[in-house]
């Protein structure tokens, strides 16, 4: 039980806070809470949890700040809750550096499972080594000395900007990347034209990322926000 994570739990709304805390007892999951941005930062520092589940409306702090001033620091994962009518506010805490969204009213199972995919990415960010050569995920792979990606034995053919978009998403496996984030990685800038561009281009390479197989999604799109690369489960893991 002292292995599993730690989750710092940010809500001010007492009814959810029970909730979350409720579910996590019953999963044998460990955490603190807070109830307002001060503390939230306060126990973050102190306490090092693993995971910060946090309410973007608070009372005292925007939630955005909290992300920010945790990000100053340390890149410990952290999970943000917001209501459906705050997509801005989403995107907003996703650039200042969350990892991933739940939207209000969210089921506890969706909880859970944001919370282990969290866990997966947490585990792989602590197995990997500083200067892994090369990507896995399920088939594909990316060389990246040789500047060149691969599904099972076939090399995919890609243009230079699908090749950096692909190791921007595999980068950062597990986390949603917004528009304006991945716009200026790889053009500089984050206006419509290059949104249209962006667009078009993720639309290129998962064509070819899914053409072998059009049941493994390698990208999910997250509308109005951005992408993420998913894990693929490879068979008997
Ligand atoms: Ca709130």
């Amino acid at each position: 039980m002292n292995n599993r994570p730690l989750i710092l739990v940010v809500e001010d709304d007492a009814a959810v806070r029970n909730l979350i805390t409720t579910t996590l007892r019953t999963h044998d999951y460990r955490f603190l809470t807070a109830s307002d941005g001060e503390t939230a930062v306060m126990l973050a520092s102190s306490r090092r949890p693993d995971v910060v589940l946090l309410d973007l409306g608070l009372p005292d702090t925007e939630g955005v700040e909290v992300i920010r001033r945790i990000r100053s620091w340390s890149n410990l994962p952290i999970l943000v809750i917001s209501a459906r009518s705050e997509d801005d506010d989403k995107i907003e805490a996703l650039d200042a550096g969350a990892d991933d969204y739940l939207t209000k009213p969210f089921s506890v199972e969706e909880m859970l499972a944001r919370l282990r995919v969290t866990e997966r990415r947490l585990a792989l960010m602590q197995n990997q080594e500083a200067e892994s050569a090369v990507f896995r995920n399920g088939d594909l792979s990316i060389d990246y000395a040789a500047r060149r990606a691969f599904l099972g034995e076939n090399e995919l053919r890609l243009t230079p900007i699908e090749y950096k978009l692909l190791c921007l998403l595999a980068g950062n496996i597990g986390k949603v990347l917004t528009h304006t984030f991945i716009t200026q990685k790889i053009w500089g800038a984050g206006g419509e034209s290059e949104l249209a561009s962006l667009r078009v281009f993720m639309a290129t390479l998962r064509r070819k990322l899914e053409a072998a197989d059009p049941t493994v999604r390698f990208i999910q799109t997250h509308i109005g926000i951005g992408y993420r690369m998913l894990r693929v489960e490879q068979e008997g893991v």
